[in-house]
């Protein structure tokens, strides 16, 4: 299986490379020449396999220069009971006959982002051998909370890699920022930056831009990479779990072989939900994508209208992992619906930044509509939604997939469509736990309690503190360095040893 970027500009490459380069030369992002298919004689040969089985499976399909030897050793170190918990990795939990919880958040960091970031370092240190790289691999990260985490915790201790995250020094939460402070592990480092996230990841991209750096880092036998989500690397792992939510179904018999499901996706910058579209293409029966939004509803939008807009106030919510207005992995799903027409995805990208605005004609608007339909949800709404649900089911739900919860609501008033549904579950509500203890508690109970507090409080309603959160207040701080935006490529060769 060979790989080409979505804007036409290059083909033929290997899977590896791929991995290794994350964006394409051309600013696209890379795609499979063609998208495999699961006949259903496939699919039923997951009922019975575990996760880790399952994963191999489909990782084979997209990752042709991997051997089969190779992909186990990757999944078998990266899904283990240790780190998610228990051997499910990625339960369904059914919530009433319609709405089944494909939770996603049993990794170490408590949020989705685990489950591709355990398994990309992997995956990244065996393309770098394979194409011939000897320097060591360098991951720059800027974080608004949840991705910074969970690269630290994937790559921590993997052989061959550097990891450093730079996060604004007040932008996240207490508990996000004492993840990052006191991570351990022999080669990653966290950095506190005195601005806001834009200044964070300007900063980064700025370092990446520098071909001088580049040369002096080469010269010290480093190389930079990245871990954000445009690396196919991080897309492929999701795919996985929709396959095995579908297996779980039908092996509880909640499902018959073959029967349609709807998968509601609480999405950002449209990774996961990309990941279950191309789940849908590959034969997954799945009726409807539905994409839920926030107040940052550009893709309910989108989806509605065939018209993508950025130019509107940026709001910050309760559900910050979904605060984006440019959901970068969209570019993917263009590529498919103008049936790969990569000059026409340029000439929106290139609108999008000029503009801020494009519109795509009918045809490809028509497609879209075909196979998702979206809605949003306010903070009010969300907070409704967590208390609900917990009144009704003694379920805890975070802020994120509360947004899932609420949309899928409105997505049956408006259409009475009863198909059973998926809802992916993306945080812990340990993780925001602030606004999840608000909403069960009332907003009096809460009021004057600590990050510690609230964490037991929550723990009083639902399973124990996720070890990953537990004693957070009284670990070691290891990383306290802060710097100024432009002296992050200074912090950088202060870690590395070369200033
Ligand atoms: C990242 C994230 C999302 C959004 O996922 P995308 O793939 O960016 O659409 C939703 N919920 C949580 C908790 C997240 O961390």
């Amino acid at each position: 299986m060979l790989y080409e970027s979505t804007r036409g500009g290059k083909k033929g490459v290997s899977s590896a490379e791929a991995i290794k380069t994350g964006i394409a030369p051309d600013g696209g992002l890379f795609v499979p020449e063609s998208i495999p298919r699961m006949s259903p004689e496939d699919m039923e040969s997951l009922i019975n396999m575990s996760y880790q089985q399952r994963a191999v499976r489909i990782l084979q399909m997209f990752l042709g220069d991997y051997t089969r030897e190779e992909l186990e050793d990757c999944v078998n170190n990266a899904y283990t009971a240790e780190k998610f918990g228990s051997n499910a990795i990625a339960p369904v939990y059914k919530l009433n006959d319609t709405i089944y919880m494909l939770e996603l958040w049993h990794g170490p960091t408590c949020a989705f982002k685990d489950m591709a970031l355990q398994l990309l370092p992997r995956l990244l240190v065996r393309a770098v051998h394979k194409t011939g790289e000897t320097a060591e691999t360098v991951i720059l990260v800027a974080t608004s909370g949840d991705t910074g985490k969970a690269a630290l915790e994937g790559f921590k201790n993997v052989r061959g890699t550097r990891v450093i995250v730079f996060y604004p020094e007040n932008g996240v939460s207490e508990i996000q920022k004492l993840q990052m402070v006191t991570q351990e592990g022999e080669n990653v480092a966290s950095v506190a930056v005195r601005g806001n996230f834009d200044d964070a990841q300007n900063g980064v991209k700025s370092i990446f831009g520098d071909g001088q750096f580049a040369e002096v880092l080469r010269n010290s036998g480093f190389r930079l990479s990245s871990a954000n989500s445009i690396n196919w690397g991080r897309l492929v792992p999701q795919i996985i779990y929709y396959f095995s939510a579908y297996a779980d179904m039908v092996k509880c018999g909640e499902i018959k072989p073959g029967e349609n499901i709807n998968i509601v996706v609480p999405t950002g910058n449209f990774g996961n939900i990309l990941a279950a579209y191309y789940a849908k293409v590959m034969g997954l029966p799945v009726r409807k994508l539905i994409c839920a939004s926030n107040e940052n509803n550009v893709l309910t939008d989108f989806i509605r209208t065939g018209v993508y807009d950025r130019r509107r106030d940026f709001k910050r919510t309760i559900s910050p992992s979904m605060d984006i207005l440019i959901s970068s992995n969209l570019e993917r799903l263009l590529y498919e619906a103008t049936d790969r027409n990569g000059e026409q995805v340029v000439r929106w990208m290139e609108e999008l930044r000029l503009k801020g605005t494009y519109k795509v004609d009918e045809d490809t608007f028509r497609k879209i509509s075909h196979d998702f339909w979206s809605d949003f949800t306010n903070d009010s709404e969300t907070l409704k939604t967590i208390e609900y649900i917990y009144n009704e089911y003694r379920y805890v739900i975070d802020t994120h997939t509360a947004v899932g919860i609420d949309v899928y609501d409105k997505y049956v008033i408006s259409t009475v469509d009863f198909t059973k549904t998926l809802i992916a579950s993306t945080a812990s509500p340990f993780k925001f736990n602030r606004s999840v203890a608000k909403a069960v508690f009332g907003e009096e109970a809460i009021n004057d309690k600590s990050e510690f507090e609230l964490l037991e409080m929550l723990a009083s309603v639902t399973g124990p503190v996720p070890p990953g959160l537990k004693d957070l207040d009284k670990r070691k701080v290891l990383h306290e360095r802060v710097c100024e935006s432009y002296e992050m490529k200074n912090a950088v060769e202060d870690i590395l040893g070369l200033a």
